[in-house]
């Protein structure tokens, strides 16, 4: 087969080097890339929401699979454009209809969407500019921390959690009078706070069938012990202790089939991964949020345990034959480290010379923001690599991961030293717990 994978993050160079061992993968071309994925397939210069362009590339080069990893193309509709392109409209396409991203690029839609299936969720209210008054008499009724979401896509940035009355006023007349996050805010969603471990859970489905991949937590603050602000993702780990038999079968109780009946029941045209942020109330999971496709970093913890072939399971997902297809998952403990450009997630240099990244290792050294310059590799973004080491336990996957992030270096270059110190502190107390 020769495959088409959108995008140029660590995901994508992780979605490469899992697809490349398939013996069914031909020719593998990645739109645009990066300097890592380069290393696996072929790198063209094509830009992941433009659609004619993307539709020319693969009717010339006899592309028999796309997987699209961004939100951005999902919410512009390329699957929409593929199906009303008479030369590409059976090219199987791993990614849901334009209807069916709303579940990340409205929030109010995944809201609304959960309340009509009943999937568990925080309470809520939506409004827009127009109904500022009646805003600001929703939010004297409520409790704070109360959370305020932009509406639609805003980079993972759309989301203020605010600690008293006056500052939840004032930051939703900013986002609805003052465009603090553009159009994404011309509506917001008020949201009751909900505290507990959050967890990602993934799955892919063809509309019909579903498989549920690893579980995963992310880290999503640039500093230790989750300060300071937000990032695309500071690292992940996969499985996560708390996700036991028990928590999972109430995750796919409650959560993922009557997501998969309200995809069906609301005719989404659904062929891609679901990503569902859930957050643990009291051993109770509830969703936070719903993505459209992978999270990054967590493919880079989470691909690298899935021991069958993922070409069967992309196939199966485009087809809608997934039923037929065999998922086997790794029980090692799989542990991701993004390094990042000093400055980021403000403002940082590009350009920088990395060293080091020929030394042997085990570990695989996925890249995110590089490009190649004459055979060197250099930055070329905030997240620069996101390293994944394995371990039959967390402790030793986590000591894997440091000892090779050490001996790569740029200038400035900064990564988080804590990342799965929390998972390990639970599991610590439970040990205890259960000693006693
Ligand atoms: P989202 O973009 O909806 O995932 O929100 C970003 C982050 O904000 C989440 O990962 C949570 O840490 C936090 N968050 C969002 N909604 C809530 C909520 N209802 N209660 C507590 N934290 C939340």
């Amino acid at each position: 087969m020769n495959i088409l994978i959108l995008g140029s993050g660590g995901r994508e160079h992780a979605f490469a080097w899992k697809i490349k061992q398939s013996p069914k993968c031909k020719r593998l071309y990645i739109g645009p890339g990066n300097a890592g994925t380069g290393l696996i397939g072929e790198n063209v210069s094509l830009d992941p929401n433009s659609f004619p362009e993307i539709g020319d590339f693969v009717v010339s080069n006899n592309i028999d699979l796309v997987v699209v990893g961004p939100e951005v193309p999902l919410a512009l509709g390329i699957r929409d454009y593929f199906k009303h392109r008479d030369d590409i409209c059976n090219v199987p396409l791993v990614g849901p209809d334009k209807k069916g991203a709303m579940l990340e690029s409205s929030k109010d839609f995944a809201k609304q969407f959960m309340v009509k299936y009943g999937i568990p969720t925080a309470n809520y209210a939506t409004f827009n500019q127009m109904q500022l008054g009646q805003a600001l008499d929703y939010l004297k009724q409520q409790n704070t921390p109360i959370v305020l979401k932009a509406d639609g896509l805003a980079a993972g940035k759309g989301v203020v959690i605010c600690n008293t009355l006056e500052e939840s006023e004032k930051v939703l007349k900013e986002m609805l009078l003052e465009s603090k996050f553009g159009k994404a805010s011309s509506k917001v969603v008020i949201e009751e706070f909900l505290s507990g471990v959050e967890i990602s859970v993934f799955v892919v489905t063809d509309g019909s069938s579903y498989k549920i991949l690893p579980s995963a937590k992310d880290y999503k603050r640039i500093g230790e012990n989750d300060s300071g602000p937000n990032t695309g993702g500071m690292g992940a780990v996969s499985p996560v202790p708390f996700a036991d038999e028990s928590f999972m079968e109430k995750v796919e109780e409650n959560i993922i089939k009557p997501t998969i009946k309200g995809l069906k029941a609301e005719q989404l045209d659904y062929k891609g991964f679901i990503f569902f942020g859930l957050i643990n109330v009291n051993g109770n999971p509830m969703v936070i949020e719903y993505n459209a496709r992978m999270g990054d970093p967590e493919t880079q913890a989470v691909f690298p345990r899935i021991t069958s072939d993922l070409v069967d399971l992309l196939v199966g997902c485009a087809q809608g034959t997934l039923d037929q297809v065999e998922l086997t998952i790794d029980p090692k403990s799989a542990c991701t480290v993004v390094m990042v450009s000093g400055g980021y997630p403000e403002s940082y240099q590009k350009g920088l010379s990395i060293e080091g990244l020929d030394t042997p290792t085990d570990n695989l050294i996925f890249h995110a923001g590089t490009s190649s310059q004459d055979g060197h590799v250099i930055t070329n973004g905030g997240r620069v690599l996101a390293i994944t080491a394995f371990g039959n336990d967390l402790t030793s996957a986590l000591r894997s991961v440091y000892d090779t992030a050490d001996y790569i270096k740029w200038k400035d270059v900064y990564y988080r030293k804590d990342i799965g110190q929390d998972l390990l502190t639970m599991i610590n107390k439970t040990l205890e717990t259960s000693a006693e």
